[in-house]
Formats: structure tokens, C-alpha cells, sequence
């Protein structure tokens, strides 16, 4: 497994994904659940708003569809997937 491969895997997506944004988005209240979960994590980096995980720009990749949390705190559930 390659190393892009070993971070989708990870994440649910890759950077690239963040710039298709428009047909890979979800819906907004979604993102937001997604996000405010984030912003509570150790993990989350307030300042610049990345996660300290994965390195991604939360506001961006919790609005896709495919993206996962890196530690399983969303994405990889029922409710967050529909
Ligand atoms: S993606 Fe997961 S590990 Fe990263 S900040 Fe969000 S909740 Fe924390």
C-alpha cells in the first residue's frame, strides 16, 4: 500500500478531494455535527483549524461525504453515513 493509499484508508479521503467539493458534499447540519465534534478533540488544532492527525482543514473535509475521522470519532457510523 502506497503512502496515499495508507491516508485514504485513514481518512476517507485524500487532499484532492478537498478540491471537488461540490459533488461530494453533504448536507450542511451534518458538517456542522461533524465539526463541533472536532473542535472539542485534543486533536484539533484551534489556531489554523487542522486536525493534528491527519493534517486536513476541518472546515473542508468535514463537509465530505467519504471523509472519516482518523480515530473513528465520525464517519465510520450508521448516522453519518446516509
Ligand atoms: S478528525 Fe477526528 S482526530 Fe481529527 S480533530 Fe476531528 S475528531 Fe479529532
Amino acid at each position: 500500500m502506497n503512502p496515499w493509499e495508507e491516508y485514504k484508508a485513514k481518512n476517507g479521503v485524500t487532499p484532492v478531494d478537498l478540491l471537488r467539493l461540490k459533488s461530494q458534499t453533504i448536507p450542511k447540519e451534518k458538517a456542522e455535527a461533524r465539526y463541533v465534534i472536532c473542535i472539542t478533540c485534543p486533536f484539533f488544532q484551534k489556531m489554523t483549524k487542522q486536525c493534528l492527525k491527519c493534517g486536513c482543514f476541518m472546515a473542508a473535509k468535514t463537509k465530505l461525504d467519504l471523509a472519516t475521522c482518523p480515530i473513528g470519532k465520525w464517519g465510520k457510523y450508521p448516522e453519518d453515513t446516509e
